[in-house]
């Protein structure tokens, strides 16, 4: 017994060696994946369900690993956070999916075409962020308007005073902000009230199995009904199955995004999506 609890002492040790240095080795090779042009925007579109248009595309990191292949952002975005580096990689995001966007709004003929790019915790609290995104909107040409930045409600309420100026800024230059991920955090209504935000995402935990729990779906009406009520836009996101669509659409959410749409693709494959978009 006593042996065996030793070897299973070891076995633990070591496999928590092997974590970390996994941990380590991801962090060595991060440090390079920017200059080494490792990383890849996929693009999801987000639908207007009475019109079935693409309306938005949402921009999606990947990094694409010499040896462990395709790293979706859960497995290196708390590392980059960590280090700092998405910083200047949540820059490069930016930066690709305006230029993107603007590509997209001029050989495509889609002039109202947004899109929607995610900003981590440590970007909002860089004292440039403003600076950085008027930049960014010069340097590829995007009017303001098509922008639309996701923040989660952690960031909004993290230094709450600081957090408003900063949002009036990039409000006042025109871009949208939309609140991420709702439901699940801390968001107090007042905030709601006060910050200048243009849509709510709600969660796609609620939307998983808004067709099967009815708390999910009492959940999901009364993020309607509020978003209604302050005039937000609302959007569902994670819709997989036409059961949810349906439903969500009877609940008035006009805005959705998921797999049963599509999943986030390449550029490329973006592009065709939006040419079927606009010739239905
Ligand atoms: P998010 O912003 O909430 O993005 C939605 C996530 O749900 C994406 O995961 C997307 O691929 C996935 N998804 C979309 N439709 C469905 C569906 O129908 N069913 C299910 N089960 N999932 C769906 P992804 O791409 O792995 O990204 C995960 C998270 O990583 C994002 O969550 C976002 O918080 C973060 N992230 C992604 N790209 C960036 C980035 O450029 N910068 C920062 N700071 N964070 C990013
Ligand atoms: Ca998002
Ligand atoms: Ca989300
Ligand atoms: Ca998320």
């Amino acid at each position: 017994v006593k042996s065996q609890g030793r070897n299973n002492y070891q076995f633990y040790h070591s496999a928590i060696n092997s974590q970390a240095s996994e941990l380590l080795s991801l962090e060595n090779s991060l440090h390079y994946a920017l200059e080494r042009e490792e990383f890849i925007v996929y693009y999801q579109p987000q639908i207007n369900i009475s019109t079935g248009e693409i309306i938005k595309m949402e921009a999606l990191l990947r990094w694409q690993h010499p040896k462990l292949g395709l790293i979706y952002p859960e497995k290196f975005i708390p590392l980059a956070e960590e280090t700092g580096l998405i910083v200047t990689i949540g820059e490069w995001v930016l930066k690709t999916a305006c230029a993107q966007n603007k590509a997209w709004q001029d050989t495509l003929g889609l002039p109202s075409l947004s899109i929607a790019v995610n900003l981590s915790a440590r970007q909002f609290q860089q004292s440039n962020l403003v600076k950085l995104v008027t930049q960014i909107l010069l340097e590829t040409q995007l009017n303001p308007k098509y922008l639309e930045l996701e923040i989660t409600e952690s960031i909004a309420m993290h230094n709450a005073e600081f957090t408003k100026a900063i949002l009036n800024e990039i409000n006042n230059m025109g871009v949208y902000i939309s609140i991420d991920d709702f439901g699940t955090g801390y968001c107090s209504f007042n905030y709601l009230k006060k910050f200048p935000i243009h849509a709510l995402k709600i969660d796609k935990s609620f939307v998983r199995d808004l067709t099967k729990n009815s708390n999910d779906a009492a959940i999901i009406t009364a993020i309607i009904a509020l978003a209604h009520g302050l005039n937000l836009a609302v959007v569902g996101e994670g819709v997989e199955t036409e059961e949810q669509r349906n439903l969500l659409r009877i609940l008035e959410c006009e805005l959705m995004q998921g797999y049963f749409f599509s999943r986030p693709v390449l550029a490329e494959d973006a592009t065709k999506l939006l040419r079927k978009s606009k010739s239905r």
